[in-house]
């Protein structure tokens, strides 16, 4: 159907008093009105209904710290409907716009947009600083702490000396990154400790709504003291860790005759790899359990070269004297956890 346009009068002229108003001016005929609206109605409706029900439960969570991880979780935190603002050292406003977040060059501003979550995915080793600085005092008194670090026990004792006491504190720690939770989160640990929750019925939900993402998400979700979540993770994940960055700068390279096994060190390398070093450091640094493992690694590489080289000891033994072992000689040995044993000293029988 065409319609005639003249640019002398408005399109269409109903009487009607409000008929100034530019919108009036556009609106269509009587006969081009939707009449049978009902249908379009309830499906706009459902959809305004369900959109203002995701709004009024969704979190504002504001992340500090927009690097590596920040970013990672961020984009997840979003796709479950919250609300993501964002500030960290480096200006990060085009990565956080590119995933629908807000990004605030200052700490002040991003405070007063009054998030009910507040997410610390800085560094370990920058802990400290970043909340020495942070202006707490702008941020609602009720506001939920949670941090993601690495290690549990240093952060739970900052929080409990530098935050104010009104607010609540959730110790986390997603056992996973961007590249092993690069295609899902589904079975992956997720450790938590509720340190300080306080008793209202909001606090606890606004908790659970946070933790709910990760159990959605499919995580295997680990409630745990953050005592023993460090002690776990020096002996699983500041292993795992050690062990890749030896094996990159031992160099493991593909070949074209790679085992399982083999393969399995190229993924630990392309896992680890991606960490930052400050990331590693802080696994070692502020996880006390940490250098006992280290020890223990090293106690048990000796352990390995030591066994290696005693039995070609003997094969050069056997064939300097023909099979005759000259005076035996009783080991004094020290036990590794994994029944490994470490020649401490040799002791000699005539002795
Ligand atoms: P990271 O090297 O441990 O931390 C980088 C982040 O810390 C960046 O946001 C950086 O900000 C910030 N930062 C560093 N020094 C700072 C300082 N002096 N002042 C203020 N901010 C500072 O690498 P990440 O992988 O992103 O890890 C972030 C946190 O998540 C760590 O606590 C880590 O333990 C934890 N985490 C990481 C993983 C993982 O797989 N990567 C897994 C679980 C938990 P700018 O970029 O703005 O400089």
């Amino acid at each position: 159907m065409l319609l005639h346009f003249s640019p002398t009068k408005p399109l269409f002229s109903p009487p009607n008093p409000r008929r100034n108003s530019p919108a009036f001016l556009v609106s269509p005929p009587r006969s081009l009105r939707i009449r049978a609206i009902d249908a379009a109605q309830i499906f706009d409706y459902e959809t305004q209904l369900k959109s203002e029900y995701r709004r009024s439960s969704a979190l504002k969570i504001a992340v500090l710290g927009f690097g590596n991880f920040g970013q990672f979780l961020s984009k997840t935190l979003i796709r479950h409907g919250h609300d993501l603002i964002t500030h960290s050292r480096s200006d990060y406003s085009d990565a956080a716009s590119s995933i629908g977040a807000r990004f605030f060059d200052n700490p002040h501003d991003l405070c007063e947009q009054h998030p009910d979550v507040v997410l610390l995915c800085t560094s370990i080793l920058s802990t400290e600083s970043v909340l020495r600085s942070f202006p707490f005092q702008r941020l609602r008194r009720s506001t939920l702490f949670v941090d993601v670090l690495s290690v549990k026990e240093f952060p739970r004792t900052l929080f409990l000396k530098y935050l104010p006491k009104e607010f609540d504190i959730l110790c986390t720690h997603p056992m996973f990154g961007p590249e092993s939770g690069k295609h899902s989160w589904s079975g992956l640990p997720f450790v938590y400790d509720k340190v300080r929750i306080g008793d209202e019925a909001s606090r606890n939900e606004r908790c659970e709504k946070f933790l709910r993402v990760f159990e959605n998400e499919g995580c295997r979700m680990v409630e745990m003291s953050c005592e023993e979540h460090d002690k776990h993770a020096a002996g699983s994940q500041f292993v795992t860790h050690t062990m890749g960055r030896v094996l990159e700068k031992f160099g493991v390279e593909s070949s074209p005759i790679n085992t399982k096994g083999y393969e399995t060190l190229l993924d630990l390398v392309e896992n680890t790899s991606s960490d930052s070093f400050e990331l590693y450091y802080g696994l070692f640094m502020y996880n006390q359990n940490a250098l006992e493992q280290l020890e223990r690694l090293d106690m048990a590489f000796e352990s390995i070269k030591k066994e290696l080289f005693g039995r070609l000891h003997q094969v050069y033994r056997k064939q300097m004297f023909g099979g005759e072992a000259p005076s035996s000689k009783k080991t004094e040995q020290k036990m590794l956890n994994d029944g490994g044993v470490v020649p401490m000293k040799e002791i000699s029988s005539s002795s």
